[in-house]
């Protein structure tokens, strides 16, 4: 087994022109992974990076490095909108696994269950993915998930970088996570909300996501239109608010628990964004 970890990101995509490469950040995913068997692979570590180890601000929005860690995000001087990314990072695993995991390891790993992805749906992030051979390319965060441990990312590509556009000025956002106990813990389900409501208590954009409740976590676009010009307790959640969701029974809860929790999720999480 090769271990690469270069410092110049030029050199990083080159390496992964040869197929028997994988990528790790902190491998907080990987590891784990291969349970009792040594790796067979060759390995690309990218935290040598320095290009993907920051947070930047640029015009249209906030640009955070495909190395940052969980613990770069929690300590960062994000706006509000971020509060709910920043929530979801103090959840992830311990503060041990904070250190070493990085958002784009969390994302790459397309579990059902990333606590990541929910807040990074409803701040619209885009993911931005580097090959040696096609260069750069950005595509929204929905496009990049499609499945259980499945992606958009082809073999020899990086993700660079995360892009979240600038949310609306005063936008805030609140993450909630159901586990079986309060620490290490698997999501049963989660819920992230951004909201901007206007002077007179009205909403005037509202992203509702939900994890755990289908193969890759999902906005409830139907509650989120019917929210649109209403106080935020006034939309009675109901089934049909919550058809898109396709939630498992397995030995953390049953399917009818997971969208019941899910309801009171998101009342809760209305009432906290707007204290
Ligand atoms: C004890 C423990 C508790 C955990 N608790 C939680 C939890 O509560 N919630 C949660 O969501 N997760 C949890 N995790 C999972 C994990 O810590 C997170 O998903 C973390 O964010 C993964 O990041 P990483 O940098 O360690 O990824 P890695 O393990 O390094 O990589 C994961 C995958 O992403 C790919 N990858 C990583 N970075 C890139 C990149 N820049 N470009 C292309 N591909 C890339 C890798 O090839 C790999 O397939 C836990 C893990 C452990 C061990």
């Amino acid at each position: 087994m090769t271990v690469y970890s270069p410092s110049q990101l030029e050199d990083a995509l080159n390496i992964l022109r040869d197929p028997g490469f994988v990528v790790i950040a902190g491998g907080t995913d990987y590891f784990p992974s291969l349970k009792m068997g040594g790796s067979q692979d060759n390995i690309l570590n990218v935290m040598k990076l320095p290009e993907m180890n920051t947070i930047t601000f640029e015009e249209g929005g906030f640009r955070i490095g495909g190395a940052v860690s969980w613990t770069q995000i929690i300590k960062s001087d994000l706006p509000a909108a971020f509060d709910a990314l920043k929530a979801a990072g103090q959840e992830v695993g311990s503060i041990q696994i904070q250190n070493a995991g990085t958002i784009a390891g969390n994302l790459c790993n397309a579990s059902p269950a990333a606590d990541g992805v929910p807040p990074l749906l409803a701040l619209e992030a885009e993911i931005e993915l580097q090959s040696a051979k096609r260069g750069k390319r950005q595509i929204p965060l929905v496009k990049f998930l499609n499945g259980i441990r499945n992606t958009d990312r082809q073999k020899d590509e990086l993700v660079t970088s995360i892009f979240v556009p600038h949310p609306p000025k005063g936008m805030k956002s609140v993450f909630t996570k159901l586990g079986s106990r309060s620490y290490l813990v698997i999501s049963i389900c989660m819920t992230a909300i951004s909201i901007l409501l206007n002077g007179s208590g009205r909403i005037i954009d509202i992203r509702i996501a939900v994890g755990a409740c289908s193969p890759v976590a999902q906005r409830l676009k139907t509650l989120e239109r019917e929210m649109i010009g209403c106080r935020p307790n006034e939309v009675a959640i109901c089934e049909r608010h919550l058809l898109s969701l396709t939630p498992i029974s397995d030995v953390r809860g049953s399917a009818v628990f997971r969208q019941e929790a899910v309801a009171e999720q998101i009342v809760r999480s209305l009432s906290r964004a707007v204290l």
